[in-house]
């Protein structure tokens, strides 16, 4: 069996284009959305990550601000910078990138941000929301991977979900969406005993480890979904996922590639949450 590619990039552009529509409503009615981008320090690789989301926010009709602050700012100024862009009624979505260097407590900085600006939804209050099933913002990654499972019509209900990672970020998150949809879900992490023994049981198997190509042929169940959320970048400065993308491909069902994948559907995910931020902010208006 060769895989089925769950092609992100693409669903992604044409997520793109809908929003695009929606941003455009928005802007003639006086409220083009707007997202604010808050970078600490140097950091390359959150440096293209923000380049991304900048780039995907021209494409879409948002407005985009950024917001740097040298890698030894004060938490003080960075915090400051957050309340006044909580209180200004142009920007609807603000993200803080992460990692935050030490001197800055990523918990405070994302604490600060007011929950309904909160786009990627890492504050307690979404992340809570998710967790009592109420709506919220739901962070970017896990609803981008909903979002690619539902668009190729991967059954989730009844079936055996594993996830490899438990961070706030994407593996709790996702096991939570996963269980929305009535998958069973059982949720691995570095100090999980006979992994491979779990992931063979993977009906959809979700690789969240930051460990490039971790996920070997023989730690995958024939026919199933692999969703490979990681993204490493090598010695050599070439880009791998947590999957062992080739020979998986000649056994599951459906896989995504690195890149093309998760990432695009991530950015998409934050465009989406940043103009339904926009378009709530009209509604508490009228
Ligand atoms: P993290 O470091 O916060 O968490 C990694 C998790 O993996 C931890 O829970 C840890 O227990 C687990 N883990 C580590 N080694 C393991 C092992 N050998 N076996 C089993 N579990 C192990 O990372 P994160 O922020 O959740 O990101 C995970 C990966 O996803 C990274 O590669 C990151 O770059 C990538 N990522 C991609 C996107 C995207 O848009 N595609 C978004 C966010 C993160």
């Amino acid at each position: 069996m060769t895989a089925r590619i769950l092609d992100g990039k693409a669903l992604a552009a044409s997520l793109r284009a809908a929003l695009k529509a929606t941003a455009d409503g928005l802007a003639q009615r006086g409220l083009q959305p707007g997202l604010a981008a808050v970078l600490v320090g140097d950091d390359a690789a959150s440096q293209v990550y923000v380049r991304n989301k900048i780039r995907a926010c021209d494409e879409t009709g948002v407005r985009s601000e950024l917001h740097r602050f040298a890698a030894d700012a004060p938490e003080r100024a960075v915090l400051e910078r957050i309340a006044s862009l909580n209180a200004d009624p142009k920007v609807h979505g603000i993200l803080v990138q992460l990692p935050l260097p030490k001197q800055v407590n990523s918990e405070r900085a994302l604490a600060a941000v007011a929950a309904q600006k909160d786009v990627d939804g890492f504050g307690a209050e979404n992340l809570g929301a998710l967790l009592a099933g109420r709506p919220g913002f739901v962070p970017c990654t896990p609803a981008g991977v909903m979002r690619l499972l539902e668009h190729a019509g991967v059954p989730l209900a009844g079936r055996h979900a594993v996830i490899v990672g438990r961070s706030t970020i994407v593996g709790k998150p996702m096991a939570l969406l996963l269980l929305q949809k009535d998958a069973t879900v059982t949720i691995c992490h570095s100090k999980t005993a006979r992994l491979a023994d779990l992931t063979r049981q993977a009906d959809i198997l979700v690789a969240a480890a930051g460990r490039p190509r971790m996920i070997g042929a023989q730690m995958v169940k024939p026919g199933a979904c692999v969703i490979d959320v990681g993204i490493n970048r090598l010695a050599d400065g070439t880009l791998a996922g947590d999957v062992d993308f080739s020979p998986v491909r000649d056994i599951a069902g459906w896989i995504t590639p690195v890149p093309g994948g998760v990432g695009p559907m991530t950015v998409a995910m934050l465009i989406e949450n940043t103009v339904r931020a926009a378009a709530k902010s009209v509604a508490a208006r009228a």
